[in-house]
């Protein structure tokens, strides 16, 4: 398996190469040369597998530069019940993702039984095993660094804590995220792990990921990577849990399901995306976003208008807060034909700011040989979906789950089953959830005091050289 990058300039790599990459040289995405197909009979065979030996049938047509036994034995030890059991006492664990009946044809799967309680545990777990593995064979070392506004820092400081060759360097803005997103990373007391508040907002942070990276002496020097949502390896082991709901949801490979997505980076739909292209039956890809609803605009009107940083609305379903989506690129290319041209065309115009608008040409019409469909949820949706829920199943669901259900309830056809992706546990967002229900979500017992842990942080003001120089003394 080669991957390709969207843009068409740059050399064709195999899986480990792009792992420990962000985007390839040419300011592309990387993609499967070809996707691989699911034939009818490996459909039915997966029918019988639990999710490690899924995962195994699935990664082994992406990896295949890894050997069969160490790529089985890394999924064996990264998909147990033990580490995907933070969920609701009443989960099976076992399931690793169990899908949850909200009516005859409309389930949820739960993705947040993981130890940061939101889906981004899914993969963040099976990278950081990966990480380990492929530094190892390599000899190398890798300081990972990242901004967060709460789910990635955690998931990914909760996936590479006490690996063998990996240091995790985190911003995240000084006092925007809850008590609970704060004391889950800042409890870490993992020597690999540092944790680096900035006194200013989620986009300073940013801006010093940037500027730190754009130095690229100091990059190479100091081995800087990044587990953000564009890397491949993170997309490619979302694929796994829609096979599960497809399985979970069917008896049959001739019926097909559809999928809602809470989404903002395109990273959790994208991998649904490149199910349905293995030949995976689903139907529709129904997209939901918050109040920062560009991607609904595209999927709308064929325009794709990334936002001003400072025009992004704070809202209640944070994870979805985003100004343009970082995978989009990905679906595009497909979406044109693969033809990287038109898509170095077409980021030519985001990347210095500007948008592009696909209505007027033969592309648009396609979109629907994509299954692709969507929608947009507001706070008042998102507390009414939580409400109902709450009534009619006495089932706490988080915000960006409500958003995805609200926009699931606007598109789903009755005779189609529809799986809607559970993105976080309410705990997560515990304000919001008590703002609609005038109660506090459940929590797992080990984070029932979370807060009054010791916090281990270094606090920082809004400077790149002072970030390079704590790293300097850290690594
Ligand atoms: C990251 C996240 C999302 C958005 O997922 P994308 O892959 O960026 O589209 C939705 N909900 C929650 C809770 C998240 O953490």
């Amino acid at each position: 398996m080669n991957y390709l990058s969207t843009r068409g300039k740059a050399p064709q790599k195999r899986f480990s190469d792009i792992l420990l990459g962000g985007l390839m040289e040419d300011g592309g995405l990387s993609l499967p040369a070809t996707y691989p197909q699911v034939s009818d009979a490996e459909l039915t065979a997966m029918r019988a597998m639990n999710y490690r030996e899924l995962a195994f049938a699935i990664l082994s047509k992406f990896a295949d530069d890894i050997p069969a036994d160490d790529l089985r034995d890394i999924v064996e030890r990264t998909y147990t019940a033990e580490v995907y059991c933070n969920g609701r006492p009443d989960s099976d664990a076992a399931q690793i993702t169990p899908l949850r009946k909200l009516d005859d044809t409309l389930f949820l799967q739960e993705l947040s039984n993981g130890p940061t309680l939101a889906f981004k545990d899914m993969a963040m777990q099976l990278l950081g095993n990966l990480f380990e593995y492929v530094l190892a064979k390599r000899g190398e070392t890798i300081n990972i660094l990242g901004a967060t506004s709460g789910d990635t820092g955690s998931a990914a400081e909760y996936a590479m804590r006490g690996k063998q060759g990996v240091k995790v360097f985190m911003l995240s803005p000084h006092n925007a995220m809850s008590g609970f997103q704060r004391a889950q990373m800042y409890s870490l007391q993992d020597a690999n792990i540092f944790n680096i508040a900035v006194r200013g907002m989620f986009d300073d942070a940013q801006d010093i990921v940037k500027a730190v990276s754009n130095d690229l002496v100091f990059k190479a020097k100091y081995k800087i990577g990044a587990v953000n949502s564009i890397n491949w390896g993170r997309v490619v082991a979302q694929v796994i849990y829609y096979f599960k709901g497809y399985l979970a949801a069917t008896a049959s490979n001739d019926q097909q399901v559809s999928f809602a997505v809470p989404s903002g980076n395109f990273g959790n739909i994208c991998a649904g995306h490149i199910a349905r292209m293995m030949g995976l039956p689903i139907r529709r890809l129904i997209l939901a976003t918050n109040e920062n609803d560009v991607l609904d605009e595209f999927f709308r009107t064929g325009a794709y208008v990334p936002r001003k940083t400072a025009d992004v609305h704070v809202t209640s379903s944070p994870s979805m807060d985003i100004s343009k989506a970082s995978n989009f690129e990905r679906f595009v290319f497909d979406l044109v034909g693969r033809d990287p041209n038109v898509v170095r065309e077409l980021w030519k115009a985001v990347d210095t700011g500007g948008s592009f608008d696909l209505s007027a040409t033969p592309y648009f019409p396609r979109m629907d040989e994509f299954g692709f469909v969507s929608g947009r949820s507001s706070h008042a949706d998102r507390l009414a979906t939580i409400r109902s829920v709450y009534k009619e199943h006495g089932l706490m669901i988080d915000t960006h789950t409500a958003d995805g259900l609200k926009v699931a309830l606007q598109h789903r056809e009755r005779d189609v089953p529809t799986i809607v992706l559970e993105t976080a546990l309410p705990a997560k967002f515990e304000e919001t959830i008590i703002e609609a229900l005038g109660e506090k979500p459940w929590r797992p017992a080990s984070m029932q005091d979370i807060e009054s842990l010791p916090q281990r942080v270094e606090v920082m003001g809004i400077d790149a050289q002072a970030v390079k120089d704590y790293i300097v003394r850290n690594v």
